[in-house]
C-alpha cells in the first residue's frame, strides 16, 4: 500500500490519517482512532473523473479530507456517494457540492434532513465548523453503477443493517468494498437505527461479492476477516438479547452482566447498549427490522453503561 499525501512526506490530516492507495486507482482515506464520528472515506479515480465516498464530520476535517482528494487528483470529484445518512459521513458534503454531484440511496436523503445537524448536541464539545447541511442530488432504490473512466463502480442498498439507508460500495475490478458503517474494524460495530438480524443476513449478502480488500466504515482497512469477526460480534449480540429475554431482563442489564470477550478491547463498547435494544426489537413480533427506537432513551443508557459521556475525538 502507497500512501498518499497532499505534502510529501506528512500525513494528509494529522497524525495517523492517511489517503492510501489499495488498489490500482482506488484510495482509502482511513482516519486514526476510528470511534464516535471519526469515519473513513475513499476515493476511486479513472480516466480523469473520480468518485469520492463518503465526507467527514467537521469542517476542519472536511477540508483536509478535500485537501488530500486534490493531493491525488488536483481537483474536486465528480461524484460524491453517502453510503448512509450519520453525519460523520454526510456533514463535509457541502464543501465538494455543486463540483461534485452527491448519490446516495432515496432513505438518505430523508433520514438526513429529519436528523438535520442532531448529532452535534450528542457531542457539544466538538467543533463541527458551520458547514449548511447539503442533502444528496441524486438518489436511487436499489443500486445505481457510476463510471471512474472504464472503472464500474457499484453502488447498492442492503438493510436494514447499520441503519435503514445503507449503501455499500463495490468495485469488482478491483476486488475492493467500501462497506460504510455495515463493516467496521477493531471498533464496536451499531445497529441501533437499523438491525442486528438483517446486518447478518447483509454479511452473508456482502461475503458473496468476493471481495479481497474491505474499507470499512471505522478502523483500519482489511480483508474478508472483518466480515467474520463483525458475524462473530452481532451473534453474540443476538445470544445475549435471547438470554435476557427468556430471563425478563432489560438491555442495560444485560449489557452491565455481559462478557464481551474478544469484544471488550474495541473501541466504543458501550455500543452493547443499543445493539442489545436493537436486538429485543428484532427478536420481538411482529419482525420490524429498522422500525424506529427510541435513540435518546438508548444514549443516555449509554452513558450511564460507559459512566460518562462516550468519548467522541472527531
Ligand atoms: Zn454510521
Amino acid at each position: 500500500m502507497t500512501p498518499v499525501t497532499a505534502e510529501p512526506g506528512r500525513t494528509a490530516a494529522g497524525a495517523g490519517t492517511r489517503m492510501t492507495e489499495i488498489a490500482d486507482g482506488v484510495l482509502a482515506y482511513v482516519q486514526a482512532g476510528g470511534g464516535w464520528c471519526v469515519n473513513n472515506a475513499g476515493l476511486v479515480t479513472g480516466g480523469g473523473r473520480s468518485v469520492l465516498v463518503d465526507t467527514v464530520a467537521t469542517q476542519a476535517r472536511a477540508q483536509r479530507l478535500r485537501t488530500a482528494v486534490h493531493g491525488v487528483t488536483g481537483r474536486d470529484p465528480d461524484v460524491l456517494v453517502n453510503t448512509h445518512h450519520h453525519g460523520d459521513h454526510v456533514f463535509g458534503n457541502a464543501l465538494f457540492s455543486p463540483a461534485a454531484t452527491v448519490v446516495a440511496h432515496e432513505r438518505t436523503r430523508v433520514e438526513m434532513a429529519q436528523a438535520g445537524h442532531g448529532l452535534r448536541s450528542l457531542f457539544p464539545a466538538v467543533e463541527w465548523g458551520d458547514l449548511p447541511l447539503e442533502l444528496p442530488l441524486l438518489t436511487f432504490a436499489d443500486a445505481v453503477t457510476v463510471h471512474a473512466g472504464d472503472l464500474p463502480v457499484h453502488v447498492r442498498h442492503l438493510g436494514p443493517a447499520h441503519t435503514t439507508n445503507d449503501a455499500v460500495v463495490w468495485i469488482p475490478d478491483r476486488g475492493v468494498l467500501f462497506a460504510g458503517d455495515v463493516v467496521m474494524s477493531g471498533v464496536t460495530p451499531y445497529c441501533l437505527m437499523g438491525s442486528v438480524t438483517g446486518s447478518l443476513a447483509v454479511l452473508a449478502e456482502l461475503r458473496a461479492l468476493g471481495a479481497t480488500t474491505l474499507v470499512p466504515g471505522h478502523g483500519p482497512v482489511g480483508g474478508p476477516e472483518l466480515l467474520d469477526a463483525t458475524e462473530r460480534y452481532l451473534t453474540r449480540v443476538l445470544e445475549l438479547a435471547r438470554a435476557g429475554t427468556a430471563a425478563g431482563a432489560t438491555a442495560l442489564e444485560v449489557a452491565r452482566g455481559a462478557d464481551l470477550g474478544e469484544f471488550a478491547c474495541w473501541v466504543d463498547a458501550e455500543r452493547i447498549v443499543g445493539n442489545l435494544h436493537r436486538a429485543y426489537a428484532d427478536l420481538a413480533a411482529p419482525y420490524a427490522p429498522g422500525a424506529p427506537l427510541d435513540v435518546g432513551a438508548s444514549f443516555r443508557e449509554m452513558v450511564a453503561f460507559h459512566g460518562g459521556p462516550p468519548v467522541c475525538h472527531a
